[in-house]
């Protein structure tokens, strides 16, 4: 779950639509309003909601830091990206329109439109996702390790299982 701190312990992220009959609390929150049954799609919550009630229950906040270097993502893996974040004012100004303007984000989709794409567009005016990205990275090279794997089969090479 990623979204955008846009100031005022209010975050606008990108969540999926749950539907009416759907367990999930009835209360509307205390400090923003939110109700989880009735929201659209981009939503602007508390940190609370977002971190806590329910999106990310049980994990850890963290800040994703952009402009990283390959080898400083190559490490991290994580929670940072090469891409660079516009300034900060052009970043709330992208969330809050796409939140003011009724979900102008289209549908979420885990894998083609999800969170992560909703933040990086705002940040960088690129939809991507590196989570995505990187299980794509992951699919590629288990292809290409198989690939070489049975080129070395047809060759008569020994291939280890370790690979
Ligand atoms: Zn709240």
């Amino acid at each position: 779950m990623t979204g955008i701190y846009v100031g005022n312990d209010r975050v606008i992220h990108f969540v999926q639509a749950i539907k009416a009959n759907a367990g999930a609390p009835l209360m509307a929150c205390k400090k923003c309003g939110f109700k989880r049954k009735d929201h659209l799609e981009v939503v602007r919550t508390c940190l609370d909601c977002f971190h806590k009630k329910g999106f990310l229950s049980g994990t850890r906040l963290y800040l994703y830091r952009y402009g990283f270097s390959r080898l400083e993502c190559q490490i991290h893996r994580t929670h940072c990206t090469k891409m660079q974040s516009c300034p900060a004012d052009q970043v709330v100004a992208r969330a809050e329109e796409i939140y003011e303007s009724g979900n102008q984000f289209g549908k979420y989709n885990f894998i083609l439109n999800n969170c992560e794409y909703f933040a990086t567009y705002c940040k960088c005016g690129t939809a991507i996702s590196t989570q995505v990205d990187q299980g794509v990275e992951y699919v590629r090279e288990l292809i290409q390790r198989n690939v070489h794997r049975y080129q070395q089969l047809q060759n008569g090479d020994f291939c280890s299982s370790s690979r």
